[in-house]
């Protein structure tokens, strides 16, 4: 049976939206639009420190403005946390998750220790494996002195285990009004990723999985600067047998001297270029002129 082309915009709300968040919405808008399929918004504020009710708002008000529409309703992650323990339940039952105490500022510092010590695509150094094979003595002891873990993956086993399943890490690319592709992927450079935080019953990685599995979603367009994250995604995908959607990633808009946006970029923030008189058309000729939008 074909599903029914699915896409979603997935804001975390922890900032105003800026350009490059109106690219990734107008894009999933229009495709969803072509491809006689659905577009739902997905607030993903599972941190609850730096997720705010006003940002929530914004986005909405922003999509308004941009005149997009959407599905209702609209999936808040904070009100699914069992969604997530559950998923975390049967990666739990793999054996591949274990418990690390291991502060950031331990793991900088062991990476700082060790000059060969590689970094994960988003800079930070790779998880140097502290607490992985750490004795059940040494884990029930820091338990007991109420401290809480993070979960890490054990990516070796992880790959092991997709391979002796016989399952090809690939995830399949579409390009609009483009090719279809294919990518192999390369989970190994996130190291043993967290995937259940110390502050949360599931992480970034986990929650996007599990609800685009649980949301039905077919095609997944987001920015660049998440590409590297698939390959992750794919390995969860694969470990929790979840269906795979098609994938793009879109090119980043480049922000007043050519840096990456970011949130804290206010002056590029949808509400301020609104405030500066800037119209929604002009947002979208912006967007496309600057090559990160490719409507086919
Ligand atoms: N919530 C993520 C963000 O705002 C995006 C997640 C996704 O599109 O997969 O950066």
């Amino acid at each position: 049976m074909q599903l029914r082309p699915t896409f979603r915009f997935a804001p975390s709300p922890t900032g105003r939206l800026h350009l490059g968040h109106a690219c990734s919405a107008i894009l999933n808008h229009e495709l969803a639009r072509s491809m006689g399929g659905r577009l739902i918004v997905r607030i993903e504020d599972i941190d609850r420190e730096r997720c705010r009710e006003e940002y929530v708002h914004g986005i909405f008000e922003d999509l308004h403005w941009l005149g997009l529409d959407w599905e209702r309703p609209v999936r808040r992650q904070s009100e699914h946390l069992d969604d997530f323990r559950a998923a975390w339940a049967r990666l739990e039952a793999t054996g591949l998750l274990y418990p690390c105490f291991a502060t950031r500022k331990e793991i900088e510092q062991a990476a700082a220790a060790d000059a060969s010590c590689a970094h994960d695509p988003d800079g930070s150094p790779l998880y140097p494996g502290v607490w992985r094979g750490a004795s059940a003595p040494s884990v029930a002891a820091r338990l007991a002195a109420g401290d809480k873990p993070a979960l890490r993956l054990d990516m070796a086993k992880a790959l092991h285990v997709a391979r002796n399943r016989g399952i090809d890490l690939v995830y399949p690319t579409f390009t609009p009004g483009g090719a279809d592709g294919l990518v192999i992927t390369r989970p190994e450079h996130w190291g043993d990723a967290v995937i259940v935080r110390k502050e949360a019953p599931t992480s970034y990685h986990l929650s996007v999985v599990a609800d685009d599995a649980l949301q039905g979603i077919t095609h997944v367009v987001r920015g660049r600067d998440l590409e590297a994250a698939t390959d992750l995604h794919r390995l969860l995908q694969a470990l929790l047998d979840l269906p795979l959607p098609h994938y793009h990633h879109h090119g980043l808009i480049p922000g007043p001297s050519g840096l990456k946006l970011s949130k804290s970029l206010n002056d590029q923030s949808l509400a301020s270029l609104r405030a500066a008189g800037v119209t929604p058309l002009q947002v979208r000729e912006r967007i496309g002129s600057t090559g990160g939008l490719s409507f086919g």
